[in-house]
Order: structure tokens, then C-alpha cells, then sequence
């Protein structure tokens, strides 16, 4: 999948001003959800719910193949949640949301993914490192599965998160490492 590059225009090549982008990522979220439950329901319009999402928030949107189980299965489609938002952090021309995994059970929610919005899209997606809880750190070193990101991008360029211009903070995750993590920004 290409992934256009992020062009560095200032302020003009992100949507990036709080309030705008927090609702405007839980709308994605709810959009997100919504495509999960009707692909486990089986719901006939699921494919075209799921491309839909797509168009309009962006192409990082991540993998949105969503495995479809052989029977509908209600019971997981009731148990699941959309994601939560715990911070955006801000970058030169872009912003990383970053939530809980989709399919994560409540209530010890980790970081798990961000998404990067420029231009009032999704452009890309990475998943927290598991080995430094998104810190960048393991035992006091920089990172060597991330580089000291802390994220490890999926399906897209790599995008430079060494210096971002700002956090917000939204709510804490519930996962100890973390809430480590999210406490230091
Ligand atoms: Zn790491």
C-alpha cells in the first residue's frame, strides 16, 4: 500500500488544532466500530461500510480487512468497544492519535495504536513497540526494536517521532506500563 508523503508546510498541512481533531478522531472510532459489528453480525452492507471508512478518513486507516467469522457472533460483536483515545501528540505537519486496540477487552486498556492526521486525513498508522510500552525506552537504552520511537510503523514511510511540538492529553490508559509512559509525556 503507498502511503502519499507528508509534506512539511506548517501549519496548512495539518488539521492539527485541538478541539478540531479529537472529535473528529472518535468520529473515525465510532465509524470503525460500527464496520466491526457488522462484519461480526455478518451484516450484508459490512464490505461496504468498511470501504466507506476508508474513503472518507484516509488510507492509513490501517488494516481493515476484518477477519469474518463463519456464523455471526453477536456475543463478541456486544462485548466489543470502539477504541479509546488517550493523547494526540503533535508533530511538525502532522498529529499521532493514539488509542486502545479494537479489540481489546475493558477495563485494562494499553496503548496500542496511532493514527497520523494530516490534511483531515488518515495518512498512516503504527502500533505501539511492545518492547518499551511506546516509552522508546528499555532499561534506561533507547529502544533497539523501535529506535527510540517508541512506535513502530505499519504499512507506511517512517515518519520522524523525535521530536514532537506537544502532547494532549486526553484520558490515561489503565495498563500499568502504560500509563508509565503516558505519565512521562
Ligand atoms: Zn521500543
Amino acid at each position: 500500500m503507498l502511503i502519499p508523503p507528508i509534506r512539511r508546510r506548517g501549519q496548512s498541512a495539518s488539521i492539527g488544532t485541538v478541539p478540531d481533531i479529537i472529535p473528529w478522531i472518535r468520529s473515525y472510532f465510532a465509524a470503525e466500530h460500527a464496520a466491526l459489528v457488522a462484519v461480526l453480525t455478518l451484516a450484508p452492507d459490512a464490505k461496504a461500510r468498511l470501504l466507506a471508512a476508508r474513503k472518507h478518513y484516509g488510507p492509513g486507516c490501517g488494516p481493515h480487512d476484518f477477519s469474518y467469522p463463519d456464523e455471526p457472533d453477536p456475543d463478541r460483536a456486544r462485548k466489543s468497544i470502539e477504541r479509546r483515545l488517550f493523547a494526540v501528540r503533535h508533530f511538525d505537519g502532522f498529529d499521532q492519535a493514539i488509542a486502545s486496540d479494537l479489540y481489546q477487552p475493558a477495563p485494562v486498556l494499553s496503548m496500542f495504536a496511532g493514527f497520523f492526521v494530516a490534511r483531515r486525513k488518515i495518512v498512516a498508522r503504527a502500533n505501539a513497540c511492545m518492547s518499551c510500552d511506546a516509552s522508546g525506552r528499555h532499561a534506561g537504552r533507547p529502544c533497539r526494536d523501535c529506535a527510540g520511537a517508541g512506535w513502530v510503523m505499519v504499512g507506511a514511510e517512517r515518519l520522524d517521532l523525535t521530536a514532537p511540538t506537544g502532547v494532549t492529553k486526553v484520558e490515561p490508559p489503565t495498563a500499568p506500563e502504560s500509563r508509565a509512559t503516558w505519565d512521562a509525556w
